[in-house]
């Protein structure tokens, strides 16, 4: 049971106290005790009673009717009457306070428990009721999209500030006005006018259409792209009581859609010509090496021709070298070529330790010039990887030759270079360690990227590039610090066995 505060207002003192202590048995209490009409409304405004129980005649002008329309209006009190006439004039004035029981006199204490129970209930639950009917109005202001409700015909019920911005109705006009002359959309493209949504959910007996890109006509004549959405609402028989229209705007959305389809555009356009400088780039840095070698030995030849004696051996074996730098470069350009494109040029099977021992005669003068002492420590046999030559000899042509500057300076004492192969867990680690300046901690990543380099002349692509083929033969490159100077460079790549081989 509920036990609640109670207003009696009753001008028959007898009576009014025979009902404040049948209250008290029934476990509530009474907050005070009234005999006109005036004062009842007062003190259910200062003390805000749950429960007003209102005889109907009263001393005074103000009769207990209109004593209960003043507290209905202006709070939400349940009243019971209290009435010895229960006349049709009386009742039906009484009614229209919307009162919550009455009580014919004289009434018996077990049915004055009843209907106050009954009374305290369906106000708690019309309390419940309109605090759902807040929650949800609430939401619907604050929701961004336009939200119509249309009644069981499709006409307009409600709408929401939004609605009646983007439209142009206000919500006041346009209620009980068919939802298509409030909501005019047409097609996107033919401009033909649409059924609209209500009338549509009406006409195939409660199917929510899909949701459609429309635009919508507004009052002032202006055009909105919208994308509409429909629900439909359906009563407790399960027969259409009406659709909810929500739509939003679609303009903004659009922009931005189309901004960044742009912006994808100019990004790709950037990314192509990133593309063709890198490789421009990473062109002058691989092919720069065997063009010095050529010039320099196209200058032997010339030295040698130029003799009264022209020593032809030592000429032909310049040209000889002239013409396997020529086919290195052209061989390195189809690789990068190919790099670009991110496929291995000419897969085949490498043995890796050969191609270290190739790689170091090839740069034998510079190492001789540079003055740097080789150290090899390779497996033993022949580890193979599958993969192109001529990217993986560029790959370690570059390690090499990084190395060899790193160590150029004269400030650097020993100039010592280590090249070693590891096999381990099906992967070989290949190691080019030098003595020279080494790299910092913060930049052992940075070296990595493009157009990154420390050198005056320097194209910053060396180890860009050597990271690309690493990668694309699926394996990984790293760069440490060495101690007590010096780094070290490893990469590791997938060992497999040929068909046929050891
Ligand atoms: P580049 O040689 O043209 O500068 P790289 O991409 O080959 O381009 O190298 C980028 C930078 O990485 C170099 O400028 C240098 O600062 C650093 N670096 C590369 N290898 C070494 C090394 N062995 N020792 C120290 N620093 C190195």
């Amino acid at each position: 049971m509920i036990s609640a505060r109670i207003l009696v207002v009753e001008d028959d003192r007898i009576v009014a106290r025979d009902i404040q202590q049948q209250l008290s048995r029934m476990g509530h209490s009474v907050i005070g005790l009234s005999a006109s009409g005036e004062e009842a409304v007062r003190i259910a405004g200062s003390q805000q009673p749950d429960l007003v129980l209102m005889d109907i005649r009263l001393e005074g002008a103000m009769d207990g009717i209109e004593a209960a329309r003043r507290i209905r209006d202006h709070h939400h009190i349940p009243i019971v009457f209290l009435t010895a006439y229960a006349n049709d004039e009386t009742v039906q004035r009484a009614s229209l306070t919307e009162p919550f029981g009455y009580l014919l006199k004289p009434f018996e204490e077990p049915q004055m428990r009843t209907v106050i129970q009954m009374a305290l209930y369906k106000h708690a639950s019309d309390a419940r009721l309109r605090m759902g009917e807040r929650r949800y109005a609430a939401t619907l202001a604050s929701i961004r999209d336009g939200v119509i409700l249309c009644d069981d015909r499709g006409r307009v019920d409600f709408m929401n500030r939004v609605a009646e911005t983007m439209t142009g109705w206000p919500a006041a006009e346009a209620a009980g006005k068919p939802l298509a002359s409030v909501f005019a959309a047409t097609d996107e493209e033919t401009r033909e006018s649409l059924e609209d949504f209500a009338s549509l959910v009406l006409r195939t007996g409660g199917l929510a259409p899909p949701e459609r890109l429309s635009k919508l006509l507004t009052r002032s004549g202006a055009e909105i792209l919208v994308e509409e959405r429909c629900s439909v609402i359906i009563d407790d028989r399960g027969g259409v009581a009406g659709a909810v229209l929500v739509f939003s705007d679609m303009t903004q959305r659009r922009r931005i859609a189309e901004a960044l389809r742009q912006a994808q555009s100019d990004l790709a356009h950037i990314g192509r010509l990133t593309l063709m400088g890198e490789l421009a780039a990473a062109v002058a840095h691989e092919v720069s090496q065997p063009l010095m070698a050529i010039l320099t030995n196209a200058g032997t030849c010339l030295q040698h021709l130029s003799k009264p004696q022209p020593d032809l051996e030592k000429t032909r074996k310049a040209v000889d070298r002239i013409v396997r730098d020529a086919q290195r470069a052209g061989d390195v350009i189809r690789s990068i070529h190919a790099l670009a494109r991110r496929t291995p040029a000419d897969p085949g099977w490498v043995d890796i330790n050969a191609l270290v021992a190739d790689t170091l005669s090839l740069v034998r003068a510079e190492l001789r010039r540079a003055r740097v002492t080789v150290e090899t420590d390779l497996l033993k046999g022949s580890p193979w990887v599958h993969g192109d030559r001529v990217q993986l000899q560029q790959l370690v042509l570059n390690l090499v030759m990084n190395a060899i500057e790193a160590m150029s300076g004269p400030e650097i004492r020993e100039r010592r270079l280590r090249v070693t192969t590891r096999a381990r867990e099906g992967q070989i680690r290949v190691g080019i360690e030098d003595s020279g300046v080494g790299v910092v901690d913060t930049e052992l990543e940075t070296i990595f990227g493009a157009l990154f380099t420390t050198k005056p002349n320097g194209l910053g692509m060396g180890l860009s590039i050597s990271r690309s083929i690493v990668e694309l033969h699926g394996g990984r490159l790293t760069a440490a610090p060495r101690l007590p100077c010096g780094s070290l460079f490893e990469f590791v790549l997938p060992l497999t066995t040929p068909d046929g081989a050891a």
